[in-house]
């Protein structure tokens, strides 16, 4: 906050005070234009909730220190359920193309979450050693495996959520979806879990009785100031308060601190919603003008503004 009782006290005694009221007056006169924006940020942020929607990339039956597979799976199953949440689960097929795969997708199938495709091998589409063509195989590959399932649902989220590093790689992506009826698997809220769970999990690898409560601080804290921060973009954008998508993984650290990451988000006026719900926002129709194309809808729109 700018202090005007400091600014005149120490201007005082000086022999120019009627240039120091000038500038001081100029200076207000700034400050006020500014009014009406922070008026409506601080209203828009304040008083009205902001929305978010769970989503969950790579499930995998890897075991990890701490719990098997199956555990963390029912952990995340049982976290959705009591907040009565429903979510979507972007399966990458290379990693649960067996019968433990199998009945990992299903679990989440019976419980009514939505099952979407992520990509069979996840590979980086921005290389150029990985073309449409290959790009294409891979899409289709992976829609065999999951099309089966009665909540199979065309989405489609890149990996690294890299959408093409060429005009004509990312076109010919969108092109592909439009075909076969998909729509973008779209995250507005990116974040780096995935990074929190590496340094978790490397440290229980080390000594399996480890504390670990500051990884669940660590977690909760980056996701909140991730969600805020695209929140606070996405108002600048578009005028309202969207339908949040954060995107999380199928990792221990969800596992262990997703119910705390929920309550989180409700004392810091977030509403949460199933995903169905927020993919209804028409903020994922856009397709952003943007080469290299990808990372989260909000940034990728206000870098198309530029
Ligand atoms: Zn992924």
């Amino acid at each position: 906050m700018y202090n005007f009782r400091f600014h005149f006290i120490i201007n005082f005694n000086s022999d120019n005070i009627i240039t120091t009221s000038k500038l001081i007056i100029t200076d207000l006169r700034k400050r006020l234009k500014f009014i009406p924006v922070l008026i409506f940020l601080y209203t828009t942020n304040i008083y009205s909730q902001s929305i978010v929607a769970f989503t969950f990339d790579d499930p995998n039956t890897k075991n990890t220190p701490l719990l098997r597979w199956q555990e963390r799976n029912n952990l995340i199953l049982e976290t959705l359920d009591k907040n009565q949440l429903q979510a979507t689960l972007f399966v990458c097929g290379h990693r649960v193309n067996d019968k433990n795969g199998h009945q990992l997708i299903s679990e989440w199938n019976n419980k009514k979450h939505a099952i979407a495709n992520h990509s069979f091998d996840h590979r980086y589409y921005h290389s150029n050693k990985f073309s449409y063509e290959d790009f294409k195989k891979d899409f289709l590959k992976n829609d065999s495996l999951i099309s089966g399932f009665t909540n199979y649902t065309k989405l489609f989220r890149f990996p690294y959520l890299k959408e093409g590093n060429t005009l004509d790689k990312r076109d010919s992506a969108r092109a592909l979806m439009k075909h076969y009826f998909y729509k973008p698997g779209y995250v507005s809220i990116d974040a780096s879990d995935w990074y929190i769970d590496k340094l978790l999990m490397d440290t229980l690898g080390e000594n399996p009785s480890a504390e670990i409560k500051v990884y669940k601080k660590l977690y909760i804290d980056h996701i909140l100031e991730r969600a805020n921060f695209y929140d606070s973009l996405a108002t600048l954008l578009t005028g309202r308060k969207i339908k949040h998508i954060l995107l999380l993984h199928h990792n221990l650290i969800s596992a262990l601190f997703l119910n705390d990451l929920i309550r989180a988000f409700k004392n810091n006026n977030w509403n949460t919603i199933s995903s169905s719900d927020a993919r209804e926002d028409t903020i994922y129709n856009e397709f952003p003008n943007i080469v290299p194309a990808g990372e989260s809808i909000i940034w990728a729109l206000a870098k198309s503004c530029r």
